[in-house]
């Protein structure tokens, strides 16, 4: 491991949108208090913070959208490169800060992952506040749309219901009512700091409209975010159930352990995702997969990168250094995109 590098914080676009009305985004959060000497961990934690109790964001925390039943369910993870500990959550109801939670059970807990219930009453007897209802009007109303148009008589047939869903999402996203970013939205952040540091977290509401109790890649240690400190640390946003069929993040870094750079890494482990994609109704009329899935990727010497399946839809992601804030591109594996 380098003795010095330069810091650096990466994550999906979210990190660079949304300010929840305040003057910096996650990623200058993060980035600022990595350099004023705070725990890299903690730093990325108080970034994230930001998109997930931003009301206008809708994939992440607070006003995420919901369940098939209409109720905000969160997963999130962290991992502590320094310390080699990780911690998760999910399905957690009524708390605006997943990640805080998640980080609790690494800090506090013999644990990895708590769930529903569970992790709820073990956020409450940390003296989190627990709310009823996580729904903003915008979130409820989008939610409500979604249910006006999936018929009843789709209650008769499981299977018909989950694929007419899933379809009727699809359309409301293609119509432009839900951003792609956020039916399947989440912040993947990942920092290191001067001594080398490093730490990766996410943050999610999962996929809109998703089976009550569905947990997606996010706060799987190895799917939705790995780190090893030393390699490097990957994350992911985007079609959840690919990446926990392939644990892509845990695959690029140990690519990276090989010697391979973050983006070819991050290639690698989009092609490994394509690889794994042979269900008819997961590929498109190319025969390739009908989703999008980004990984954002950084080694301990600060090099980094953002990788998608496909050059649609979200085409940035966010970084910060000491020349500030921006957005840089996404590199794509496919050319198109996953609807073609
Ligand atoms: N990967 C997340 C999940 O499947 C969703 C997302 O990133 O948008 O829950």
């Amino acid at each position: 491991m380098p003795q010095t590098v330069k810091p650096v914080v990466i994550s999906d676009l979210s990190g660079y949108r949304f300010k929840n009305g305040g003057p910096v985004c996650c990623v200058e959060k993060a980035f600022s208090l990595i350099v004023s000497g705070a725990d890299v961990l903690d730093a990325l934690v108080a970034g994230v913070n930001i998109p997930e109790l931003d009301p206008e964001e809708t994939g992440i925390g607070y006003g995420g959208l919901p369940n098939a039943d209409g109720v905000v369910q969160l997963d999130s993870c962290c991992m502590h490169g320094p310390t080699r500990r990780a911690g998760a959550v999910a399905a957690i109801e009524g708390i605006r800060t997943p990640s805080l939670v998640a980080k609790a059970v690494l800090e506090q807990t013999d644990h990895h992952l708590l769930c529903g219930k569970g992790a709820q009453d073990f956020a409450r007897n940390l003296g989190f506040p627990i709310e009823v209802d996580l729904n903003t009007a915008k979130s409820r109303g989008l939610w409500l749309e979604w249910k006006r148009r999936v018929d009843a008589q789709h209650y008769l047939d499981p299977a018909r219901k989950d694929r007419a869903g899933y379809e009727i999402a699809l359309q409301m996203m293609w119509e432009g009512l839900i951003p792609e970013g956020s039916f399947w939205g989440t912040i993947s952040c990942h920092g290191i700091g001067p001594n080398g540091a490093m730490a990766g977290m996410t943050s999610t509401s999962g996929t809109a409209w998703k089976i009550p109790g569905r947990a997606g890649d996010s706060p799987v240690i190895g799917a939705g975010v790995y780190v090893d400190n030393g390699v490097g640390s990957a994350g992911s946003t985007g079609r959840g159930e690919a990446n926990l069929y392939a644990l892509t993040s845990f695959f690029i870094v140990e690519c990276m352990r090989r010697g391979m750079h973050p983006k070819d890494a991050g290639l690698e482990g989009l092609r490994r995702i394509k690889a794994n994609t042979v269900e008819s109704r997961l590929l498109n009329s190319r025969g390739e997969p009908a989703f999008n899935i980004r990984f954002f990727v950084l080694n301990a010497r600060g090099q980094y990168a953002g990788l998608s399946m496909y050059a649609s839809g979200e085409t940035a992601f966010a970084v910060c250094t000491e020349n500030g804030a921006e957005m840089q591109p996404l590199e794509p594996l496919l050319p198109g995109s996953p609807g073609d």
